[in-house]
């Protein structure tokens, strides 16, 4: 599969498009005024302990004090461990430990939290107030961006991500990432990441990143040199501001260009195409430094029209925030995203042509299991998503749209999973959450209808009004005149098909009722003025 990637730049916002052999397949957005924090280190110092949550508030110099929780905090030195306890660890950190480029790309860092590599039994572990005192200095990193009124999320298992691996300081485990399937393979970097560390006698635990795949030993060793050098500058860092009094900043996560070339570039990677020059620059800077390979395919765009333009990837992205994706044979897929859940329904196109009806439902089904996979990359939906396919006779084509979409599934860089298919025939599946779906991040509830999708018809506006004009005239008894202010839809029914019901209702009230438009409100937004 051939790969570009392209970098769209502006004052605004930055955006990485990776695109399938000239088709969107991903799409990255950073907006400049909302930079996440997560990934960061910061020299914190300690507001408050929460003995009663096990928590404390860290200032991080933020406008909100961010949150640490016992299980996100580096365990204490533990007692001897039991063997049998070692080797269930370290399947667990390997289980938790899906450093997919994605992850690190998006909002999830691939932190290894406290729980799944605490050794020490529950009852053992340390309460907070124990560990923890106002005024304290404390190594943290951000998890989770603040979020409204919430402060950011904080660890202190510290974890640093390079091209092919994650260094965690405060773990003792070389760790692989699941998505590489080979034992062999997993044996053998297992083995050289181990005798490298000794090498260069690094302390802390190492995550093989699935970028790490059949990666020669003198890469691994490159990559263990940045993350050597990186940590030693940290600690420093961290040495010269100790005495000072605020919380700062000691290492910031790359930004949305550099973290690309970090994590999206690999051998099938054929151009990285730049329409910015300043960050072309930095690229090619970054690249000579640490993914050299790419260094020759990086392409500055100067040329009209613009670079998203010229790939259609506006085009794709408004698509992508519609509810309908429209299918080559005629049929097509209607997405709904709830908070709980995504569905996908595939339809029918209107037109069956010559073929059967079996036929044509089986084709539409196998086209939409290529559509299905495509979205859900792009759209970046996560969490449970049911599939609702158009019901089908033959027990063979059932299993082939099943196996056809189990093939898609597996070009995706999120884990998934296709938990059952239902009596009804509804597929279910989970796709894990990286980041904010495409719609959470660039789109909000429609406030004409408040995200229900749906508004009140005009007739039941009106009704609404006549009932509202009703109980006016009985709470009040000297206004002599209503005036109905309202959307022109709204007004337009009450001076034609229902003109007679307003009639009635000036002689039933003894009050003269007049109209006026008002462009500003919605269809379900009006006034009853009394004079
Ligand atoms: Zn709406």
């Amino acid at each position: 599969m051939s790969e570009e990637l392209l970098i769209n730049v502006s004052p605004m916002e930055c955006r990485v498009a990776v695109l399938d052999n000239g088709v969107l397949g991903e799409i990255y957005i950073e907006r400049h005024h909302k930079l996440g924090l997560v990934g960061n280190i910061y020299l914190g110092t300690v507001v408050r302990v929460l003995p009663g949550m096990q928590a404390a508030f860290v200032d991080i110099g933020q406008s909100r004090t961010a949150f640490l929780h016992v299980n996100d905090m580096q365990r204490e030195p533990k007692p001897t461990p039991k063997s049998k306890n070692q080797s269930f660890v370290e399947t667990e950190v390997i289980a938790d430990s899906s450093a997919t480029p994605a992850d690190s790309l998006g909002m999830t860092p691939p932190i290894v939290s406290a729980q799944t590599t605490e050794i020490v039994p529950v009852s053992n572990k340390t309460l907070i107030q124990h560990r923890l005192h106002e005024g304290q200095r404390i190594l943290v990193q951000v998890t989770k961006d603040q979020l409204g009124s919430k402060g950011a999320r904080l660890t202190t298992n510290i974890s640093l991500p390079s091209r092919y691996l994650v260094y965690l300081p405060s773990s003792d485990h070389v760790g692989i990432s699941q998505r590489i399937d080979s034992e062999d393979e997993r044996t053998r970097l297992k083995t050289e990441l181990t005798s490298l560390m000794q090498t260069v006698s690094l302390k802390g635990g190492l995550i093989a990143r699935t970028a790490a795949e059949r990666v020669p030993l003198n890469k691994l060793e490159e990559d263990i040199y940045y993350l050597v050098q990186l940590w030693r500058t940290i600690c420093a860092r961290r040495q010269e501001i100790n005495h000072h009094q605020s919380s700062e900043l000691i290492y910031q996560e790359l930004s949305l260009p550099l973290r690309s070339i970090r994590d999206l570039v690999h051998a099938d990677t054929e151009k990285v195409i730049i329409d910015n020059a300043q960050v072309y620059e930095q690229v090619r800077y970054f690249a000579k430094e640490f993914v050299p390979f790419i260094y020759d395919r990086i392409v500055h765009y100067t040329a009209e029209p613009a670079l998203f333009d010229v790939h259609r990837v506006e085009d794709d992205l408004r698509d992508a925030l519609k509810r309908r994706v429209d299918l080559k044979s005629g049929g097509y897929l209607i997405i709904d995203q709830t908070e709980a859940m995504t569905t996908i329904d595939v339809n029918t196109g209107s037109f069956v042509g010559g073929r059967s009806l079996e036929d044509t439902v089986y084709k539409t089904n196998l086209e939409a299991t290529h559509a299905i996979a495509r979205q859900l990359r792009l759209r970046n939906l996560g969490g449970i998503i049911i599939l609702d396919f158009i019901d089908m006779l033959e027990q063979e084509h059932k299993d082939d749209v099943l196996s056809s979409l189990q093939q898609q599934l597996t070009e995706d860089y999120a884990k998934t999973n296709i938990t059952q298919v239902s009596e009804l025939g509804l597929v279910e599946m989970t796709r894990k959450r990286t980041r904010e779906s495409l719609g959470q991040q660039l789109c909000e509830p429609c406030s004409t209808c408040q995200g229900r999708g749906f508004v009140k018809t005009a007739e039941t506006v009106c009704f609404e009004i006549f009932r509202e004009m009703m109980r006016c005239a009985r709470t009040y008894n000297s206004p002599k005149k209503f005036t109905v202010v309202a959307h022109a839809a709204v007004i337009d029914l009450l001076l034609t098909s229902e003109a007679d019901t307003v009639a009635d209702l000036e002689y039933l009230l003894g009050r003269v009722i007049t109209f006026e438009v008002e462009n500003l409100y919605t269809q379900e937004q009006y006034d009853i003025v009394l004079d």
